[in-house]
């Protein structure tokens, strides 16, 4: 398992997460910042455990992401 680590009030909602994870990210018609599937929020930060299979493409998402919020562990 992986965990994959938002830290959701500082998206700029630029959605390249959910280009390269559509399975994993949405964008929010709420706040126009995206949200992580499945994830639970503690002190900000949004987390979630998931398989090994979807590291590369969050590695990208997160290498991608402007602001440098996604993280992937
Ligand atoms: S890539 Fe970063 S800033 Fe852009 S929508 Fe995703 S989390 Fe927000």
């Amino acid at each position: 398992m992986i965990t994959i680590i938002q830290q959701r009030d500082k998206c700029i909602g630029c959605n390249y997460c959910v280009e390269f994870a559509p399975q994993r990210w949405v964008m929010s018609k709420k706040d126009g910042k995206s949200v992580l599937i499945g994830a639970k929020e503690k002190n900000k930060f949004w987390s979630v455990k998931v398989h090994e299979d979807e590291k590369d493409i969050n590695r990208k998402a997160a290498a991608a992401c402007p602001v440098k919020i996604i993280t992937v562990a």
